[in-house]
């Protein structure tokens, strides 16, 4: 064949091997269906290149598809808010171990850009560019039409809309996004860039004003008392002894199981920080509502707040953690923005200087952030907690990074309960399974394993508690748990029965990655 003819394959040939990338798991099924719609969109896809000769136009059209190929590649999904935050709410040094990790699928990914931003595009006659982009077209939205005649698609759109409106959005807006990129998703997944950019950008406009928003804060219990909650960190309780992990890596806990209260069936609001630590540490509505978090009802209390963090206090992207932290009366965040560079010993230090400093205070609660399990895993212990090897390195160096945290809890509730306060702790959400299809990572997918959620909960006794071992505990709705346990009470916490009814749920309950919540029952999750 002709040289000159086999360069016109270049972009066709980097547009297929990213379509089939992004759409990798419709080859589980059947593959030469599969094969047949990445095709189409390659049509899709090149004829949107066709339609303008414009440099900058072009460039967009490439990053759009080399960042789905990235987002698929790096967390076997597609992009939303979540990963969006993820990639951008890191440090220096987490981006570095970020990018090392994800070396070789980036160095792919300027491929495939290269190639297609600098191959040449066939232009056959004036009618061809059109053509192409209307086939292209065409398979992307008749479905869409076809489906919207029916009624069982009338009621999910107006789920969506619900939610759109509630997000914030105007219903023409929400009716929009509904055709243009929710049902158009499944044919074209680098579509989903749109709504994750409009949800950031939405995100970081709103919610400037997060004074407390509480009414009829009541403090039921008027003795001095000292509350401290640990907030864990990619802390998986299928990796932990004390619940049933194979390998003894709670060894506090599991020897004081009788002087504290282990909930045993408990799962994350979220499955990264960025989602899961605003919506257990507020009401959400369905969006996090800062204005009704847990610091500012303790501080409606009469609680002195203070805020203890190992991880990084800014970036700008990190801003509704940060957010929160700064409504305490007095925050702290020792490693400043390079999280990990000191263990999470320097919180246990912290806090003992905080509690000689406020002694003579009548009610204080401390929260301390913890950088926990965050990878890299091997930077979060010191060497003499290097206990387990032989499974698989990363395995190891998990384990021993729980070993750790099990130790800074035993430090901390030993300081807690000699000072007659009460510590609770739970992990703001898991990791994937090491045997499954996230091993270790965070599960930004859209359809999360019930395992990425499952995560400790325990504290000292008496707890206040009104909870049954047996039941499952969703900490979407933190909020309630915690009024319960530093004894407030407030009006939005009853409205409508609030609390009773979150509390005693047979469902999951969490936000997934596109900041919707799912309600879930435990069956229906991947394993
Ligand atoms: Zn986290």
């Amino acid at each position: 064949m002709n040289i000159n003819l086999l360069r016109f394959l270049i972009a066709p040939i980097a547009i297929y091997i990213s379509v089939v990338i992004i759409n990798i798991s419709k080859f589980d099924d059947v593959f030469f269906v599969a094969a047949i719609h990445a095709g189409f969109q390659l049509i899709l896809i090149y004829g949107l290149l066709l339609l303008s000769k414009n440099r900058v136009y072009r460039l967009v059209v490439v990053l759009f598809l080399s960042m789905s190929v990235f987002i698929q590649l790096s967390y076997s999904t597609r992009l939303s808010v979540g990963t969006i935050m993820s990639v951008l709410g890191t440090s220096p040094s987490e981006a570095y171990s970020f990018i090392t990790f994800n070396f070789y699928a980036l160095i792919f990914c300027f491929i495939i850009s290269l190639a297609v931003f600098f191959g040449p595009l066939l232009t056959i006659n004036r009618w061809f560019a059109p053509l192409v982009f209307f086939v292209g077209l065409s398979y992307l939205y008749i479905p869409v039409v076809i489906d919207s005649f029916d009624d069982e698609d009338a009621l999910q759109r107006q789920v969506y809309i619900n939610s759109g409106v509630a997000r914030g959005y105007p219903g023409w807006y929400a009716a929009m996004e509904y055709y243009m990129i929710d049902r158009a998703v499944w044919r074209m997944p680098s579509i989903s860039t749109l709504r994750a950019m409009t949800d950031t950008y939405f995100l970081l406009e709103m919610q400037l004003d997060t004074s407390s928003k509480w009414e009829g804060v009541s403090a039921l219990n008027a003795d001095s008392q000292l509350l401290v909650l640990g907030i864990g960190e990619s802390l998986r309780a299928d990796n932990m002894g004390v619940y049933n992990y194979p390998r003894n890596t709670t060894p506090f806990l599991s020897k004081n199981e009788n002087m504290l209260d282990i909930f045993p069936t408990v799962y994350s609001a979220g499955t990264n920080t960025y989602g899961s630590v605003p919506a257990s540490l507020s009401i959400s509505e369905p969006i996090p509502n800062l204005s009704l978090s847990i610091i500012n009802l303790a501080k409606d209390a009469g609680f002195k707040t203070y805020w203890l963090s190992n991880q990084a206090k800014y970036s700008s992207w990190d801003f509704s953690v940060s957010t929160i932290a700064e409504q305490a009366d007095y925050s702290d965040f020792p490693s400043n923005d390079e999280p990990g560079v000191e263990t999470d010993e320097v919180l246990v230090d912290k806090l003992k200087q905080l509690l000689n400093d406020t002694k003579g205070e009548h009610k204080r609660l401390v929260i301390l952030h913890f950088y926990g399990s965050h990878m890299t895993f091997s930077d979060r212990y010191p060497p003499s907690f290097a206990k387990f090897i032989g499974t698989a390195p990363v395995i190891d160096e998990y384990d021993n990074s729980v070993l750790y945290s099990d130790f800074i809890n035993q430090e901390i509730t030993e300081m807690v309960v000699q000072q007659k306060g009460r510590y609770m702790f739970f992990s703001d959400h898991g990791l994937g399974d090491p045997d499954g299809a996230m091993p270790l990572r965070h599960d930004l997918r859209e359809k999360v394993a019930l395992s990425s959620l499952k995560v400790p909960l325990f504290t000292t006794k008496p707890n206040q508690l009104n909870l049954k071992k047996e039941d499952m505990i969703s900490l979407f709705y933190f909020e309630c748990i915690f009024s319960q346990w530093a004894e407030v009470d407030a009006k939005q916490l009853n409205d409508k029965e609030y609390c009773k009814n979150a509390l005693n749920q047979k469902v999951v309950t969490y936000i997934d990655s596109n900041l919707n919540v799912k309600i879930k029952e435990r069956k229906d999750f991947l394993n």
